[in-house]
């Protein structure tokens, strides 16, 4: 909440008349107990009047303390490192813990406690995150303020992208999701207060249908950016390099939807000393096998007319999840696929699968999924939220394929053999065909 305007009149005191005024704050305590004081001094105040001064300076305290919003016992830091990110609990699993989202550097956040590896944030006044120790660094300089005044936004687009540029007067952590149905991207600032009179919006934005923005809470601040079109095509947020802008950046629906115009990123799932699961009765390694099934689906794109077909790995290379990001963020990809293949403890489990992490994401990873079904494999299911390093990124639409089972005989056996892994590439450029079809619509 924030510090009402309020007139607090002391009762039953020779000094009646005097009202104490605390307005949002700009009269600080202290103000208040030398006023009192002097008023001590100069009316050679009895005991009993002694009395019922201290208990007005105490409730003045107690109200002022209330007023502050500060959690005690906080430092301020800045986020740091290369992709930090904030995780909504403390909870982990084979690929980490739920993540809330990325975040920029040099964001300011007010840390609240120290556990394990993380630190705990104080976001909000009823929302905290966790981030890893490595991606903070202390900012002592930095003044805390129980809450930051958000200005002016400007909409506006170039041929590739739409921004959505808001003025605050600090660098404020923030969360940002995508919606369906209506498609819209939805952005919670932390700790910002609306004094935002003014949204420019101008004609060359071609993707952003309307902004607006609701104070959610005293201290969130959430901004709606609904889309034109139905399908996300990626955003990114970030902080301005000059000044305090930050910066919604919303990738336009391309405007030729025909396969061979856009830009196709492949990813070979691991690689080098990462070997991956092995086939159950071949041992072969998965990183062989998803090497040679990523390299028959740039050949099948190419052979189709893509031209621009980028892949994160051609050979052996050990590659972290970071060097992968990496390099597909620097490639700017309309969209990415990545390439697996499953193993489970049971034997008797095979199928195939497909994971995307972002609701916005789903239909592509569906698409897919309904492809590779004509194989003739068992359906393991199109799974979401899923949070593998490669889904992570919002910058482009993503599907992660499991192809089949390493681990089952039945599946192990087709994944050796090399008409499958053409049949594999054509059934997923057909899946990017009819995703794009739907897209249209
Ligand atoms: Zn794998």
């Amino acid at each position: 909440m924030l510090p009402t305007p309020m007139c607090l009149k002391i009762p039953q005191l020779p000094f009646c008349s005097v009202k104490v005024a605390f307005l949002c704050g700009i009269i600080k305590p202290i103000e208040t107990i030398l006023q009192l004081i002097y008023y001590l001094e100069q009316h050679k105040t009895s005991t009993k009047q002694m009395k019922k001064l201290l208990f007005a300076i105490l409730t003045i305290l107690s109200i002022n303390l209330t007023a502050q919003e500060l959690p005690s016992g906080f430092w301020m830091g800045r986020t740091t490192g290369k992709f930090p990110f904030f995780n909504y609990g403390l909870g982990e699993d084979r690929l980490g813990g739920a993540k809330m989202g990325f975040i920029d550097t040099n964001v300011v956040i007010r840390v609240v406690d120290s556990v394990k590896d993380d630190y705990k944030v104080h976001l909000s006044q009823s929302h905290y995150a966790y981030i890893s120790k490595a991606f903070v660094k202390r900012a002592d300089s930095v003044q805390p303020k129980a809450y930051y005044l958000t200005e002016s936004f400007r909409v506006y687009g170039d041929s590739v992208y739409d921004y959505v540029k808001i003025n605050l007067a600090e660098k404020l952590p923030y969360k940002c999701f995508q919606d369906i149905h209506p498609s819209r991207l939805i952005l919670d600032i932390y700790g910002a207060t609306s004094n935002t009179n003014w949204i420019t919006q101008l004609s060359t934005a071609k993707e952003v249908k309307n902004v607006y923005y609701e104070q959610t809470e005293d201290d969130v601040f959430r901004v709606i950016v609904e889309l034109k079109h139905e399908q996300h095509w990626g955003h990114h947020l970030y902080y301005d390099s000059v000044g305090r802008k930050l910066v919604l950046r919303i990738k336009q629906q391309p405007p030729s939807l025909d396969i061979r115009k856009l830009r196709i990123a492949i990813d070979a799932g691991h690689g080098g000393d990462n070997s991956g699961a092995d086939g159950i009765t071949s041992h072969v390694l998965e990183k062989d096998y998803t090497l040679k099934m990523a390299k028959q689906l740039e050949k099948t794109l190419k052979a189709a007319g893509v031209k621009n077909v980028f892949m994160t790995r051609t050979d052996d290379a050990s590659l972290t999840m970071t060097d992968r990001n990496t390099m597909l963020l620097n490639y700017a990809p309309d969209l990415l696929v990545s390439i697996h293949l499953n193993s489970s403890g049971n034997a008797s489990v095979k199928g195939t699968s497909t994971y995307y992490r972002y609701i916005g994401f789903r239909p592509l990873s569906k698409a897919i999924l309904k492809q590779m079904l004509t194989l003739g494999l068992d359906e393991y299911g199109n799974v979401g939220s899923f949070n593998f390093s490669l889904s992570g990124p919002t910058q482009y639409p993503n599907a992660l394929v499991e192809v089949a089972f390493l681990s089952n005989k039945e599946d192990e056996k087709k994944i050796l053999d090399p008409k499958f892994h053409k049949q594999v590439s054509q059934k997923i450029m057909k899946g990017i065909q009819d995703w794009l079809l739907s897209a249209k619509q």
